[in-house]
């Protein structure tokens, strides 16, 4: 199968912590359940300037290089690539740190495992990697954010949403929800060898 893998919040634990970093900075309290990249949209009140020198200053401070790895993600990879998968990673992230993005991969001794890396090249996110999973025909996107889930089987490419409290909401019959990357093995496996996989 090809398979398309999200990095952040899918092999890094990222989210949640960039989530604290926003709130510290800007004196908010804001919970998991409406966490969200680029959170700071939401409040007109911040300059726009400001935002940005938050991420870059985020980003400068090594948030992305010093991201650990989510429970059982590395084993996870290995397993479906030495089953033969074909494993691309689709990111949200800008080529402007593409070069993190590698070294991170090199570093946690994964890179070698994906035949490609695609960083965000267009807005919004959803249609960013709607058109990649399609582009590249995917039989599988795993993935956190609920839109790119949603945008992404729109294109009739199945979806695994890792189950956390920033994408709750109704789901269609082709984005499937999964506690852990253990259980998304299992249901890899189940479509893999009965199709039954739904
Ligand atoms: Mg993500």
């Amino acid at each position: 199968m090809k398979i398309g893998i999200d990095l952040d919040d899918v092999l890094a634990d990222s989210l949640p912590h960039y989530l604290r970093a926003f709130n510290a900075r800007f004196g908010f309290e804001i919970g998991l359940a409406e966490a969200a990249w680029r959170i700071a949209d939401r409040f007109p009140q911040i300059p726009r300037q400001e935002a940005d020198d938050f991420f870059s200053e985020l980003i400068a401070a090594g948030f992305f290089s010093s991201r650990l790895l989510l429970p059982h993600a590395k084993e996870a990879v290995e397993t479906l690539a030495d089953a033969g998968h074909d494993l691309y990673i689709i990111t949200g992230r800008t080529p402007r740190d593409e070069q993190i993005t590698m070294d991170w991969l090199t570093r946690v001794d994964m890179r070698s495992r994906f035949a490609a890396v695609v960083h965000r090249t267009r807005d919004p996110v959803e249609r960013h990697k709607a058109d990649v999973a399609s582009g590249l025909d995917l039989d599988l996107f795993i993935e956190d954010e609920l839109p790119v889930a949603l945008a992404v089987a729109e294109t009739a490419v199945r979806v695994l949403l890792f189950d956390r409290p920033w994408n709750q909401g109704l789901l269609p019959d082709t984005v499937r929800r999964i506690g852990s990357w253990p259980e998304a093995l299992t249901q890899i496996a189940v479509r893999n060898g009965h199709g039954e996989y739904r």
